[in-house]
């Protein structure tokens, strides 16, 4: 039932309906004994103004997917240092009728990263792609003192990125391959692309004619499937894997404490997240 004074969050993007977001929250929620529901609230490029108003007037807080992470920012009141850094919001908080952007995927990206054993101080990372999770993943490994080096299937998009990074980045240029770069410097690779998610999973974003390298980390930002291609052939070679679901987990649990103020309940959203999964999965 629902209370006159239940608060409210929700997720803006399109479409929405597959998220794992409102198992996780509304489990984490239900664990605190917070009288909060999150909502799907689908979002079609031309209503982003109109949810926002929405939002603004009844909600707490919301989370921003795909396609709208970029295009958000012009209709907000406020947005932190760090997610103005990465050009790209994911959470919005209402305070005191004001709405407020940040971006909780870069530092989510960093905690499954640390959780991992990786210290990225002083290593070298190599991204594959140069969307929006490029951005915030190459944005947190440079400001931890990662070099940071840039792969795109559009090259000049990975050129511009890494020209915003700055001296600690770059993009691999047109025509450059990735066996060009000597692979084996790395320490990281990151999967920042969709190749091998859900439901073409036997797709792999790295060439099959190239080997990867038993002491990298591999870190595919994708969670749908848990054990993409590219894991299971970084798993094969014996390097050290990470899924996209931490990240996932991660990002949620810093929004959550953003809109509550209370600390997550990581193990409760993670069981939710996962169990959510599965269901999708059937
Ligand atoms: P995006 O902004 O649309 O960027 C997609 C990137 O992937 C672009 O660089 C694009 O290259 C590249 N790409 C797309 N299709 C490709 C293909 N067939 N071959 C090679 N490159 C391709 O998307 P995003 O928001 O950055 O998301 C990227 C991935 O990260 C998605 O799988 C998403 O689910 C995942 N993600 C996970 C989390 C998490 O919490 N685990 C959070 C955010 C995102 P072009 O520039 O050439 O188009």
């Amino acid at each position: 039932m629902m209370g006159p004074t239940r608060s409210r969050v929700g997720l803006i993007g399109w479409p929405v309906e597959h998220s794992l977001s409102p198992a996780m929250h509304n489990a984490a929620f239900a664990e605190l004994g917070l009288d909060w529901c999150y909502d799907l609230l689908p979002t079609p490029e031309n209503a982003v103004a109109t949810q926002l108003e929405r939002v603004r007037r009844g909600y707490q807080g919301a989370n921003v997917t795909v396609p709208h992470k970029l295009s958000v920012i012009q209709h907000l009141d406020r947005v932190d240092q760090a997610a103005q850094a990465i050009g790209a919001v994911n959470t919005i908080s209402v305070q005191s009728g004001e709405l407020v952007g940040y971006n909780t995927d870069a530092p989510g990206f960093m905690a499954a990263l640390a959780a991992a054993g990786f210290a990225a101080a002083g290593r070298q990372a190599l991204i594959l792609g140069a969307g929006g999770a490029a951005c915030a993943v190459a944005t947190a490994l440079a400001q931890a003192g990662c070099a940071v080096t840039i792969h795109n299937r559009r090259p000049q998009q990975a050129v511009v990125l890494a020209r915003r990074l700055g001296p600690q980045a770059d993009g691999l240029p047109p025509g450059a391959r990735l066996d060009d770069v000597q692979p084996s410097r790395f320490d990281l690779l990151v999967n920042a692309t969709p190749v091998g998610m859900w439901p073409a999973i036997d797709a792999c974003p790295w060439p099959d004619d190239l080997p990867l390298a038993a002491h990298w980390t591999v870190y595919d930002l994708i969670y749908n499937p848990t054990r993409t291609r590219l894991l299971a052939r970084a798993e094969d070679v014996g390097a050290t894997t990470i899924g996209g679901l931490e990240m996932l987990i991660h990002q949620g649990a810093l929004a959550f404490t953003l809109w509550t103020g209370r600390p997550a309940p990581v193990e409760t959203m993670r069981a939710a997240a996962t169990m959510a999964l599965q269901a999708n999965a059937r």
